[in-house]
């Protein structure tokens, strides 16, 4: 399928900038870059930006992340933003997210963010812990968390996301639940709760070979949850996620859907609802021009894949809704191995709808394992 052919209402920028490289990071990010860098990087996706000018609609939603977009000065933050906002069709309820670290996330970026439409921030917390930052190798002051917040908050901003990291070796249940405690407190919209992935090549994986046993990880997950449901008024819509209702990130249920997007920057990723294409994750190469790899797969194996991600969703999929999106009956496309999930108590089947029960989300990886 020839890309251009198609428009997106999505769109994801990668800003691949971070001060320091956390020790568990697999995103393509360049630590500290310099002026001539960054100077580099908005020429280039302003080009690429405006060839793809014409293959967007006008945008239900943007997501600016990295990396760390907050990285920026404040003058080249404005640069960002104004490549984005004559160049771009934004419509009117646009949801524009912006990802960013306490140590950058300063009140007059924020002000500038307010003043070109930008409506939803996502802000790296990760632990309050000192302890659990050193082992993750996470960078910057607990202090400046509460900052930033405050900053938000003295713009009377409700739309933000607070990202957090558990599962981290040797860290106990009571520090979890002092991370909680402390994330209730900041009254975020939304929580992101990742529990710690060692990925391969990473400082991380010299330093840490396990993480934490099934047990105890089944442990944690449901005290998030718990905490979050009564002391937060937020439910799971996402394995992952949590939001306060009406607050869901709209960005990624898109992606979760098996919605069309866009992605432009160094990595960046984007779907046409048949392939999946990728932006060079090399900083050099992207500044060339080289072109986006494709990453095909035959009809009902993006089926599948689809069907995997959507179920990662509390809601899971509604027949017709799968069939509108995929063109499949998922039924027919793995009947099997959907009973197998459901005689497990994985998967909870209702004559027109399909979902992860309770146990099915803590064991995801065995549904995906077992779909594919
Ligand atoms: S802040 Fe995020 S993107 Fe940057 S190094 Fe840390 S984990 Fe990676």
């Amino acid at each position: 399928m020839d890309i251009k052919k198609i428009s997106y209402n999505s769109l994801y920028i990668h800003v691949p900038f971070c001060a320091k490289l956390c020790d568990y990071c697999a995103f393509f990010v360049i630590a500290k870059p310099n002026r001539t860098i960054r100077q580099n990087y908005l020429n280039r996706l302003k080009r690429e930006i405006q060839d793809k000018t014409t293959l967007f609609e006008p945008l239900d939603n943007i997501y600016l992340g990295g990396g760390t977009p907050t990285h920026f000065s404040l003058k080249e933050l404005q640069k960002l933003l104004r490549i984005l906002t004559s160049n771009l069709p934004i419509s009117t309820d646009c949801e524009f997210t912006i990802e960013g670290n306490p140590t950058c996330f300063t009140k007059d970026k924020i002000k500038l963010l307010l003043d070109n439409g930008v409506n939803r921030f996502s802000i790296g917390v990760q632990s309050f812990s000192d302890e659990t930052r050193r082992t993750i190798g996470r960078a910057g002051e607990v202090s400046r968390i509460f900052n930033v917040v405050d900053a938000l908050q003295s713009y009377s901003i409700k739309n933000y996301n607070l990202d957090l990291i558990f599962g981290v070796p040797n860290q106990s249940i009571d520090q979890l639940r002092l991370d909680l405690d402390e994330l209730v407190k900041l009254s975020p919209s939304h929580i992101s709760a990742y529990s710690l992935m060692i990925k391969e090549k990473t400082p991380l994986a010299k330093r840490l070979k396990n993480g934490i046993n099934d047990d105890f990880f089944i442990k944690m997950w449901t005290l998030i949850e718990e905490k979050l449901n009564n002391e937060c008024g937020m439910y799971r819509y996402e394995i992952s996620n949590f939001s306060k209702p009406g607050y869901e990130c709209r960005h990624n249920y898109n992606i979760w859907k098996g919605g069309q997007f866009l992605g432009v920057g160094p990595s960046a990723c984007y779907f046409d609802g048949i392939s999946r294409w990728t932006n060079p994750a090399n900083f050099n190469k992207w500044i060339d021009g080289i072109d986006a790899i494709e990453d095909y797969l035959d009809l009902p194996d993006r089926a599948i894949e689809i069907l995997l991600t959507g179920l990662r969703t509390s809601k899971g999929w509604e027949h017709s809704e799968f069939k509108l999106k995929t063109g499949f009956d998922y039924n027919k496309l793995r009947y099997k191995q959907i009973n197998h999930c459901v005689s497990k108590g994985l998967i909870h089947k209702e004559e027109n709808r399909i979902k992860l029960t309770k146990r099915g989300m803590l064991l995801s990886d065995y549904v995906e394992r077992e779909l594919i």
